[in-house]
């Protein structure tokens, strides 16, 4: 081992400690649910991904095992060389139809689609611009382009504008516009009515990341798309299959020409073997349960209304969530940390996100409400956050 990059390294870890932001995750000791053990202990979940409570369902599980007894372990190499499976193509022709769109392309991940499609469609001399709170994969995606880059306010039409106007008088080939659909931190919803047409009069490529409004917004879980009745105006719209649809995978539904030039030209498509049998099973089962009943989707947003509306009257800042995520400001950094250490002892867990995740006085605990929770279980991290939430002096 190299020591002079040892202490350098274990100077930084500590630097990061000395600022609270050493990641020092808990474990969880069997599959995730509404209420699960994690760290040795029994609590409700309130800061996972899953939704609609797939990624521990009976469907799923069933296909992925069937998987496995067919197909194997693994899929044996790279999609472009032998690693392309009927299952692949099976998901990619079905999620173009639960999408709407002409095809889709499947990637390992929704952080390796953006990383691979965004470098893949600008080149110098194009322009990209991104809205100021976009998840870091699209900026890293972002970084790898020769494009020149602006930021666009968040969620901010004349921003947008304004920035169209100045890139477009300068006469790029290509002008992408890129946003989150839902915002992960706040969970509010981007405007993509409005940046379709701005994108139209500016004759922009638009890109939206779906991740957290797969399974959750528009009909059955279609998405901002569907959501917003937008099907063949947006060029782009990626997704994953880690949070809702309770597997592992990205996804982008677009037409079938540009599906064809990203699979060609994505190098992180090209150069990474690709999912195993049972995930790509059970990520079919998954698309199917929801083309087949949008019971869960509904139930994710029953949950969703009532967690909120009860944290509301309890006088809790819910600052501007449209979604399942949903914020319970602190401002204060410490206050966030140590509201979540108290939930934990009381038996609820949810993480607090501080800077530099959000600015400095914006502190807050993040839950995440899905379909699993039954009703005891949000009375009883209601209960919780309010007897939390009192000690700190959040609520009277
Ligand atoms: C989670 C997330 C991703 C990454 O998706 P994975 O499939 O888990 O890699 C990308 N973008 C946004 C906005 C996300 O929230």
């Amino acid at each position: 081992m190299n020591e002079k990059l040892e202490s350098e390294l274990k100077l930084e870890l500590e630097k990061l400690d000395e600022q609270n932001l050493l990641w020092n995750p808990k474990t969880l000791n069997g599959p995730s649910c509404s209420t699960c053990e994690v760290g040795g202990k029994r609590v409700v979940m309130l800061c996972s991904n899953n939704y609609l409570g797939l990624a521990n369902h009976e469907a799923l599980k069933k296909a992925a095992i069937a998987a496995i007894e067919k197909y194997g372990a693994g899929s044996g190499s790279v999609r472009p060389i032998a690693g392309t499976m009927d299952l692949h193509i099976e998901l990619e022709a079905l999620l173009a139809k639960f999408k709407h769109s002409e095809d889709c392309l499947y990637y390992n991940s929704g952080f390796t689609a953006n990383s691979g499609a965004i470098p893949a469609l600008l080149r110098s001399g194009d322009a990209v611009i991104s809205d100021e709170l976009n998840h870091g994969s699209i900026i890293d995606g972002v970084r790898l382009t020769k494009a020149e880059r602006h930021i666009y306010k968040h969620c901010d039409m004349s921003s947008l504008e304004e920035k169209l106007k100045e890139v477009k008088a300068k006469n790029p080939n290509r002008i992408l516009i890129i946003t989150d659909g839902v915002f992960s931190m706040d969970g509010d919803i981007a405007p993509l009515d409005k940046i379709a047409d701005l994108a139209e009069e500016f004759d922009a490529v638009t890109y939206v990341d779906d991740a957290h409004g797969d399974g959750v917004l528009g009909d059955h879980g279609r998405g901002i798309v569907n959501h917003f009745k937008l099907e063949g105006r947006v060029d782009f719209e990626m997704g994953t299959f880690s949070k809702a649809f309770g597997t592992m995978g990205g996804l982008i539904a677009t037409s079938k020409i540009n599906k064809e030039f990203l699979l060609n030209k994505s190098r992180t498509w090209l150069l990474t073997g690709s999912h195993p049998p049972a995930t790509v099973a059970a990520s079919i089962a998954a698309i199917k349960l929801l083309m087949e009943s949008d019971e869960l989707v509904k139930r994710l947003w029953s949950n969703t209304t009532y967690f909120k509306k009860r944290l509301k009257e309890l006088g809790f800042d819910t600052g501007r969530s449209e979604t399942p995520i949903t914020p319970v400001m602190t401002y204060d950094s410490g206050a966030a940390r140590k509201m979540s250490t108290r939930l934990y002892e009381e038996g609820v867990y949810a993480l607090p996100i501080v800077f530099p995740m959000v600015a400095k006085d914006a502190a807050r605990i993040r839950t995440m409400i899905t379909a699993e929770h039954t009703q005891e279980e949000l009375d009883f991290a209601i209960e919780k956050i309010e007897k939390v939430g009192k000690e700190l002096g959040l609520i009277k």
